[in-house]
């Protein structure tokens, strides 16, 4: 049975060529420094983020974790969005792993005011911790994509006190589609970003974390110790090198599909999409006036062959990609009229 998955861009599984290249990869024992499949994967994805050095690691949260764990010390304040990713969703890793504490501001739609990250900054005094990094997410996983222009904000803001900003760029390729902006354009505005080679980009594993050569070969290191040394990885490395070289300039699609989806669903009495929202490939929805219980939702969608989430905090959220098609869009549209009887 062929399902239609709009759970997340995460189920995504490899492609063809993906395939093709893992079995083909040249591999080694990477913690030797002796795979040449994750060196090129490394050496392309710094080029492509415009920076000096990059690493492979196993997950996103991995990525993350080790940026706070190389940047900060012990005992470090770090200043980021009471939605984001890090705080939300990464099992408070950062006060077991890196030791930092976490300075949630609020946002507005995923972008923090500047002149508020500024006041949060810490000055000299025997009672308090040290600022020692600033996290931003883009695009964030609200869907939306954060503007160069809060980004750049923030950015002078840190550069004026010295501290590091590091950048959670999961989908910061989906963000640059969506800008119309060499990627580069929104990794200047960082001093390290991680991205995701298995969410959009269809790699079955892994990420990337770049940044200048110090700060990768001290996260080399850190990743060592957090068990991410990893051995023959080319075979990974190889998908990932087709997920950067042919897979980005394809995400517009995906983008495409998701508005398409939300144009088609906020038609639907009872539903309601905040269109302006959808920037990348994600739809998020609030069915709560069909008054249809979105456990049955499941339910009744996985009878019909399409994975989804139930909804979180009365949102509905549907994330196209690679193996959805136009055509599978409007069948969803379908069964959601047919399951709510509209
Ligand atoms: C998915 C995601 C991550 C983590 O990636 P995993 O590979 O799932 O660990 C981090 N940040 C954001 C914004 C994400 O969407």
């Amino acid at each position: 049975m062929r399902w239609i998955d709009l759970r997340s861009d995460t189920v995504t599984v490899p492609t063809d060529a993906m395939r093709e290249a893992m079995y083909r990869a040249e591999v080694g024992d990477d913690v030797y420094g002796d795979d040449p499949t994750v060196k090129k994967l490394e050496e392309y994805a710094a080029e492509l983020l415009g920076k000096e050095a990059a690493i492979f690691v196993p997950s996103g949260t991995f990525g993350n974790q080790l940026a706070l764990f190389t940047h900060c010390k012990r005992g470090d304040e770090v200043i980021l969005s009471d939605d984001c990713h890090i705080v939300m969703h990464e099992v408070g890793g950062a006060s077991v792993i890196a030791g930092v504490q976490l300075r949630t501001l609020a946002t507005h739609k995923g972008e923090m005011n500047p002149e508020e990250v500024a006041s949060k900054i810490r000055g000299e005094d025997i009672h308090y911790p040290s600022t020692g990094l600033i996290c931003l997410e883009n695009a964030h996983s609200n869907g939306r994509v954060i503007s160069l222009d809060n980004m750049k904000g923030v950015w002078e803001i840190a550069k004026r006190h010295d501290i590091p900003v590091h950048l959670d760029g999961a989908r910061v390729f989906n963000a640059a589609v969506a800008l119309e902006v060499d990627v580069k354009e929104i990794t200047k505005y960082c001093d390290s970003v991680m991205c995701c080679l298995s969410k959009g980009l269809c790699a079955p594993v892994g990420s990337i974390l770049a940044g200048s050569k110090v700060f990768i070969d001290r996260a080399r290191k850190g990743r060592k110790l957090m068990g991410g040394g990893l051995r023959q990885t080319g075979f990974l490395a190889a998908a990932g090198l087709v997920a950067l070289r042919d897979m980005i300039k394809r995400l517009k699609e995906d983008h495409d599909n998701a508005l398409l989806l939300g144009r088609e669903l906020s038609n639907i009495p009872g539903i309601r999409v905040n269109l302006e929202d959808i920037h990348i490939n994600m739809v998020f929805f609030d069915m709560k006036e069909t008054g249809y219980d979105s456990d049955k939702l499941v339910e009744r969608f996985l009878e019909r062959g399409i994975k989804i989430n139930p909804g979180e905090d009365g949102m509905m959220r549907f994330v196209t990609n690679y193996w959805v098609s136009k055509e599978d869009i409007y069948h969803v549209v379908a069964v959601m009229r047919e399951v709510l009887g509209t």
